[in-house]
């Protein structure tokens, strides 16, 4: 199908789901919305394409519904992340979402590179029930975001700083070497601190991985690298943390896993190790297409 098909079937109230994603952990849901506004060179989610079936609210509702039922079984969910790809494209379509999620799911989360996420668009999401906001801020420097992303960060920084006091936030940005290390993760977190005085944002650096990226344009970081950026942000604020992904959490030594729900319904367990497979043989399949 081509971009102009997939955008008008988008405005008509479609959203491309490859799949949801269920918590082995506790009643969590992922929904992930494909296709995205920007083309970030370490981008390492399959969402970033327009993949998937298209899905009704309706239809979305009802997959995330039965699915939840079948696997908790009488246990309600307790969260939703709404992520992708970007969440943020379908203003109708995302508060729609939200409002019929809130129904029946106690605390819901949007994962959002936050270009679009303006003062007017915000409030419509809070009415209907989000309570939390996950944005991604990958560098601070401007010109080195418009060519990482392809898009200025002006409008995501002015939109972090309306959210603020709004609703629970949350910022991630993703160490990459040589692009956004220390000195970039300074300045955000120089940012970050100077809006919240109360120490309310909670800022998480995760770690780049090379091996998935679509273009290669670092490495992985050293365990000590992401350490060593942790304690620059520790200086200006309060709740910083090492991403879930990262190496401090992964000491611990629990087998990750998850559910994941394919549009048709069908339910199937994957770990970690196996997401990193399919990953590599999307990435496999890609440059051999580009070649
Ligand atoms: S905003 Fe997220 S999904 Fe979109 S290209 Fe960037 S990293 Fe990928």
């Amino acid at each position: 199908m081509t971009e102009t098909k997939i955008k008008t079937r988008i405005n008509r109230g479609y959203r491309y789901i490859p799949f949801i994603t269920l918590s082995e952990l506790k009643p969590r849901v992922w929904i992930t919305l494909s296709g995205c506004n920007f083309k970030c060179k370490g981008c390492f989610s399959i969402a970033r394409d327009t993949v998937g079936e298209p899905m009704t609210v309706e239809q979305l509702i009802s997959l995330i519904k039965n699915s939840a039922s079948e696997y908790y079984e009488d246990t309600p969910l307790e969260e939703a992340v709404i992520t992708g790809g970007e969440p943020t494209l379908n203003k109708h379509y995302l508060v729609d979402l939200v409002s019929q999620l809130k129904k029946f799911v106690g605390w819901i989360v949007l994962d959002t590179n936050g270009h679009l996420l303006d003062d007017a668009y915000l409030k419509e999401l809070i009415e209907a029930g989000l309570a939390e906001v996950m944005f991604d801020l990958k560098v601070w420097d401007e010109k080195l975001h418009e060519w990482y992303t392809g898009h200025s960060n002006k409008r995501i920084l002015a939109n972090i700083r309306n959210a603020y006091g709004k609703i629970k936030l949350v910022v991630n940005t993703v160490y990459i070497p040589g692009i956004a290390d220390d000195r970039e993760i300074e300045q955000i977190a120089k940012f970050l601190a100077e809006i919240d005085d109360k120490g309310e944002i909670d800022y998480r650096i995760n770690r780049f991985r090379a091996e998935l990226s679509y273009e290669k344009i670092s490495r992985n970081p050293s365990p000590e690298e992401i350490e060593h950026a942790y304690s620059i942000v520790a200086k200006y604020m309060k709740n910083s943390v090492i991403g879930k992904s990262c190496v401090r959490e992964r000491k611990i030594g629990v087998k990750r896993g998850w559910i994941t729900v394919f549009p048709d319904g069908t339910l199937k367990g994957r770990t970690l190790d196996d997401y990193r497979e399919e990953n590599k043989r999307r990435i496999r399949k890609r440059n051999a297409a580009v070649i």
